[in-house]
């Protein structure tokens, strides 16, 4: 056979990255096609004959590229979404040309060793035990997934149950107690675990969507139960009282998971690390690589301080797979997929490009420009809803009807792009720093343009 041309496609594809990522600054941060001329570049029956493979790649750029939402650009604030340092996407394109089955040593030792090494950076900036196994998943979804397999495994345990040979059927109850913020990954994981999401017993928050202490002692009657807290509530950023709720769940042998997709990075911070006192008593954690790291998608983390726990709940034997034996790590014993990416290559280069002081910075940055919004944004006469203790903003711009005119004239206008919520049953517009590139310069622009479409969404009927 000949050999494939890799230089045409792969070359188109670096020419048009490179131009894209370039452009980010100036072009409009939506996308400009509609549905229909998407469906009219993209759609069709699948053709018979081949396509020269540079063709595949310069037709799908051209098709493809008026739908593609900029959300790496430095003046996307949408849900919590980060961009892709320089480093952390060369590291992914590479790892597609390896297409490592990272799933064993054996499959792809450097991909484990670079797994192993980019867990001992990630525990020691995000302040979590040393010995605390770490899982490279999907997302934050998958992250709260993994750990809540493991606990309700070994909340179980004790109580005689084999979760594994048994399941959940027939089993003792175990509660799982949740702050009314909560992300609702933490739902979803339940229902995909099978154990439903009848055992939720939800305990209240503060105004800020912080979980009450109080009332978690309240919930905590002395039975099986897991403690689902939060480091970064997706609307406001507040952080659950980590310490006062891992005293509870000690005194109660409960189990305390921390879903801290985006917030647990504050403790990359020395100045912010004080928010999370306590988060290195919990017994898992959920974090994303996507969003603050600003590694490119999809990339999360499960880290549990009890690493055979960990592997029990999550590892799997077959005659045909050959298992580590001198102390390698099979990435396989840690994760719920089998074959799966070489996500830590990604993982290991945005920590290596940015360093401790780099992560340090980021977040820090991100909070400054946080507080710039606001700031400016107030001053401008707009509400803000919440009180800024990291990246999130909340935003009201007059009554849900002005707020929410105002946020489509946003998303249609192009300088920028957020998404909105309601919090305490008022409309807002959600503002996320989360972009290793958004400087002060962005949010100069993006609040003048709010203030522009807000002018516009005053007494106008929506149109
Ligand atoms: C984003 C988020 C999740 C879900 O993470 P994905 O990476 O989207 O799967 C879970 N919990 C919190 C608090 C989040 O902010």
């Amino acid at each position: 056979m000949e050999r494939p041309d890799w230089k045409g496609p792969l070359g188109a594809a670096f020419d048009h990255a490179t131009t894209y990522l370039g452009g980010l600054p100036d072009r409009p941060v939506r996308p400009s096609a509609s549905l229909e001329e998407l469906r009219a570049a993209l759609g069709g029956p699948l053709p018979d004959g081949p396509l020269p493979p540079e063709r595949v790649v310069a037709e799908l750029i051209a098709a493809a590229e008026p739908g593609i939402m900029a959300s790496s650009s430095g003046r996307f604030f949408g849900f919590v979404v980060g961009g892709a340092t320089p480093a952390a996407l060369a590291a992914d394109w590479l790892t597609s040309a390896w297409d490592q089955n990272a799933g064993l040593y054996v499959l792809g030792p450097a991909a484990s060793v670079v797994e192993e090494t980019a867990a001992t950076w990630l525990l020691d900036v995000l302040g979590l035990p040393a010995r605390a196994s770490v899982g490279y998943v999907t997302g934050g979804q998958m992250a709260n997934f993994t750990a809540l397999a493991i606990a309700v495994r070994e909340v179980l345990r004790p109580h005689g149950w084999d979760v594994d040979a048994d399941g959940l059927w027939g089993a003792p109850r175990v509660r799982v107690i949740v702050g009314q913020g909560r992300h609702g990954t933490i739902d979803r994981a339940l229902r995909h675990l099978g154990t439903g999401t009848n055992c939720v017993v939800p305990v209240a928050m503060d105004a800020q969507g912080r979980m009450v202490p109080e009332a978690l002692a309240e919930a905590l009657d002395g039975e099986r139960a897991i403690v689902c807290a939060q480091a970064g509530n997706v609307n406001t950023g507040a952080i659950d009282p980590l310490d006062q709720i891992a005293d509870l769940c000690t005194a109660a042998g409960a189990w305390l998971h921390v879903d801290g997709a985006f917030g647990l990075w504050a403790a990359a911070s020395p100045r912010l690390r004080p928010l999370l006192a306590g988060v290195e008593r919990a017994d898992s954690w959920s974090t994303d690589a996507h969003k603050w790291l600003n590694v490119p998608y999809d990339s999360g983390l499960v880290i549990c301080a009890h690493p055979a726990a960990h592997r029990a709940a999550m590892g799997v034997r077959a005659s045909y797979l050959q298992h580590a034996e001198g102390g390698e790590r099979d990435q396989i014993d840690y994760n719920p997929e089998h074959s799966r990416r070489a996500r830590g290559f990604a993982v290991y280069a945005a920590m290596r490009q940015l360093g401790r002081d780099g992560i340090a910075a980021l977040v820090d940055r991100s909070c400054e420009l946080a507080h710039r919004f606001a700031q400016r944004l107030s001053a401008g006469g707009a509400e803000i809803l919440n009180e800024v203790v990291l990246n999130q903003v909340l935003v009201r711009l007059g009554s849900d009807d002005e707020t929410q005119r105002a946020l489509r004239a946003l998303q249609r206008e192009g300088t920028t792009w957020m998404s909105g919520t309601t919090w305490n049953g008022s409309a807002a517009i959600r503002i996320s720093v989360s972009n290793f590139s958004t400087d002060e310069d962005d949010v100069d622009r993006t609040v003048a343009a709010i203030e522009a479409c807000r002018s516009m969404g005053v007494g106008n009927d929506g149109g």
